[in-house]
C-alpha cells in the first residue's frame, strides 16, 4: 500500500496544511502521491519574517555547533535512505538506482557542508603598517531564498542548502509544485536534527506567485535559482533591479564528440548514460552528438542497440534504465519538438512512435541541419540528435555555436585532442571519455552563456561564497 504525502508548508518550524496540488506516480496515474499547498504570497512573507527572526541566533552559534545539525541530518536521511527513494520514484519518475543515487548524493552534501563548519574562514593578510595585522571574515547574508526544479528535487535543494545554511543564513525554500514529497524529507531530517525553528521554512505553490514574491522581497538578501533559462533571466533581472545577490543556473544544450579515435562501443554507451539516463531531463544532458565522417556510421548503429536497453518502463521495477517523463505538460513538449524534427525530414535511428502514456522510448535522430531546432533548443527529453563535423576544429565551432555553455565531453584516445577540446570549448563542465551528465560534490559547477549568471560557482567549497561576504578587519596594537 503506497502512502499518501500530505505536504505542508513549514513556517517558524510549524506545519501549515493545504491541498491545493495533487501529485500522481507519472508510471502509474492510480497512485496519488501527494498533496500540498498551491500558497499565496502571504505564506512567503510569514516565512521570510520568520527566517529574519531566526537568523541573527542562527549565525550566532559556532560554525561547528551548525555543522554538527547538518551531520546529524545526514544521518538521519541514511536511516530512511531506502523509503525517501522510493518516494523520490513515485513523484518525480526516475528510476530506483538513480533516486538512491541522489538521496546518497544529498547525504554527501550535508556531510561535506557539515564538515566545513569547522573549516570556515577568510586569509589572514601582512599589512604595510608596522604592528598591525589583517584578517578577512566571512559574514552571513541574512535572509536566502532557493527556488529549485523537479528534475533533481532532493540533490538541488540539498546542495543549495547546505552551504546556506553553514555560512550562518536562514532560508526560505520554493521547490517546484511537481516534486513536494522529496523536499520535505530533506526538511524534515533537518529539524529532526535540531535546525532552529525559522532557520529553514519551505513555502509550496506556483512559480509566479510564491517564487514571484520571494524574489521580489526586499528582505531576501540573496536568491539562489535552478531551472529553465526563460525563469531565470526573469529572476536575475528582478532580483538585480533590487540590488540583491543573485544566482541562476539554467538550460543547456550539452554536446559529446565522437572523433574519428574513439573507442566506438564506449563511445555510444557514453551518449546513451547522458541522453537517456534520468529520461534525458537532467540540465546536463548530451542531447547533441557532434561524430567526425570517419566514425559516424558505427557511431549511429552502435547508439541505436544502446537505445533499445533504454525502454522506458517503472522506475520501481528491478531491470528499468529508464523512467517515464515527468509531466503531460513536459512530453507535450518533448513530443512537439521530435514532430518539427518529423516535418524536417530527419531520419529516426530509434524512435519515433507515439508515447504510452508518459512513457517515450529513447529517439535517435540523424540527418538534422546544424541550424534546426532539435541541434539548437534544449529538449529535456530522451531525445538526441546525432550531427556530422569535418574535424576537431570543425566539431570544436559547432560546440561553441550555442546560447548554452553548461557541459561538453569528447570521445578520443588522443591526449593532444583531449587538451584542445578542453581549452577551447566554452562550457563550465568538460568531460573526457566519461558522459555530460554526472558530477563530483566537491567540485564547482555552473555553466556560461545562457546557462548560467556566470558569477558564484555552486558546489564544492567555492558555493559558499554566494551565500557569505567578506568584511576585512585591521587589527593593530601599540608596545
Ligand atoms: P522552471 O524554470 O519552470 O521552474 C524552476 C523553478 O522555478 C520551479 O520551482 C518553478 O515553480 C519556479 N518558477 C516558475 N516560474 C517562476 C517565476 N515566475 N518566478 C519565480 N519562480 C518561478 O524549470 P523546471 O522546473 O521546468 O526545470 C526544467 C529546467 O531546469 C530545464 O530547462 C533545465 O535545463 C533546468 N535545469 C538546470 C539545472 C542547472 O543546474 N543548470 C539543473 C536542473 C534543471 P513551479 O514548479 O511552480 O513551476
Amino acid at each position: 500500500m503506497s502512502t499518501l504525502h500530505r505536504i505542508s508548508n513549514l513556517i517558524g518550524g510549524k506545519d501549515f496544511p493545504g491541498d491545493g496540488y495533487e501529485r500522481r506516480n507519472p508510471a502509474d496515474p492510480s497512485d496519488l502521491v501527494s498533496v500540498s499547498p498551491a500558497s499565496g504570497a502571504d505564506a512567503v512573507d510569514a516565512a521570510v519574517t520568520a527566517a529574519g527572526d531566526a537568523q541573527p541566533g542562527w549565525a550566532s552559534l559556532p560554525a561547528p555547533a551548525r555543522g554538527a545539525i547538518l551531520m546529524d541530518a545526514a544521518e538521519i536521511l541514511r536511516g530512511r535512505h531506502e523509503e525517501i527513494a522510493r518516494d523520490l520514484v513515485r513523484e518525480e519518475g526516475k528510476t530506483l538506482a538513480e533516486a538512491r543515487g541522489e538521496v546518497r548524493r544529498a547525504i554527501d552534501v550535508f556531510r561535506f557542508f557539515g564538515s566545513e563548519g569547522w573549516r570556515l574562514g577568510g586569509p589572514t593578510l601582512p599589512s604595510s603598517q608596522p604592528d598591525t595585522l589583517v584578517h578577512t571574515r566571512r559574514e552571513a547574508l541574512g535572509v536566502v531564498g532557493l527556488i529549485t526544479p523537479w528534475n533533481f528535487p532532493i540533490a538541488i535543494p540539498a546542495w543549495k542548502m547546505a552551504p546556506a545554511l553553514i555560512a550562518g543564513n536562514a532560508v526560505v525554500l520554493k521547490p517546484a509544485e511537481l516534486t513536494p514529497v522529496s523536499t520535505r524529507h530533506l526538511a524534515d531530517a533537518l529539524v529532526q536534527a535540531g535546525l532552529p525553528a525559522g532557520v529553514l521554512n519551505v513555502v509550496h505553490g506556483a512559480g509566479p506567485v510564491v517564487g514571484e514574491a520571494l524574489v521580489t522581497d526586499p528582505r531576501v538578501a540573496a536568491v539562489s535559482f535552478t531551472g529553465s533559462t526563460t525563469v531565470g533571466m526573469h529572476i536575475e533581472r528582478t532580483v538585480h533591479e533590487r540590488r540583491g545577490r543573485v544566482q541562476v543556473e539554467m538550460g543547456g544544450k550539452n554536446a559529446l564528440v565522437v572523433l574519428d579515435d574513439a573507442d566506438v562501443e564506449q563511445a555510444a554507451q557514453i551518449a546513451a548514460a547522458g541522453g537517456f539516463a534520468l529520461t534525458g531531463q537532467a540540465c546536463t544532458a548530451s542531447s547533441r552528438v557532434i561524430c567526425t565522417p570517419g566514425v559516424y556510421e558505427a557511431f549511429v548503429a552502435a547508439l541505436t542497440k544502446q537505445a533499445e536497453r533504454y525502454r522506458p518502463g517503472n522506475g520501481l521495477d528491478g531491470g528499468t534504465l529508464m523512467g517515464p517523463v515527468v509531466s503531460e505538460q513536459q512530453l507535450a513538449g518533448v513530443t512537439a519538438a521530435i514532430e518539427r524534427a518529423r516535418d524536417e525530414g530527419v531520419t529516426f535511428a530509434a524512435g519515433g512512435d507515439a508515447p504510452q502514456g508518459l512513457m517515450l522510448a529513447p529517439t535517435v535522430l540523424t540527418g538534422a541541419g546544424r541550424e534546426s531546432a532539435v541541434a539548437r533548443d534544449e529538449i529535456f527529453g530522451p531525445v538526441v540528435a546525432v550531427l556530422v563535423a569535418e574535424d576537431l576544429d570543425d566539431a570544436i565551432e559547432l560546440v561553441n555555436d550555442s546560447r548554452y555553455g553548461l557541459a561538453a565531453a569528447v570521445c578520443t584516445q588522443s591526449l593532444a585532442h583531449a587538451q584542445r577540446f578542453a581549452a577551447r570549448v566554452r562550457a563550465g563542465v568538460i568531460k573526457v571519455n566519461r558522459p555530460t551528465t554526472g558530477l563530483d560534490l566537491n567540485v564547482p559547477f555552473g555553466g556560461v552563456k545562457d546557462s548560467s549568471s556566470n558569477t558564484f560557482r555552486e558546489q564544492g567549497t567555492v558555493a559558499t561564497e554566494f551565500y557569505s561576504w567578506s568584511k576585512s578587519v585591521y587589527m593593530g596594537w601599540d608596545d
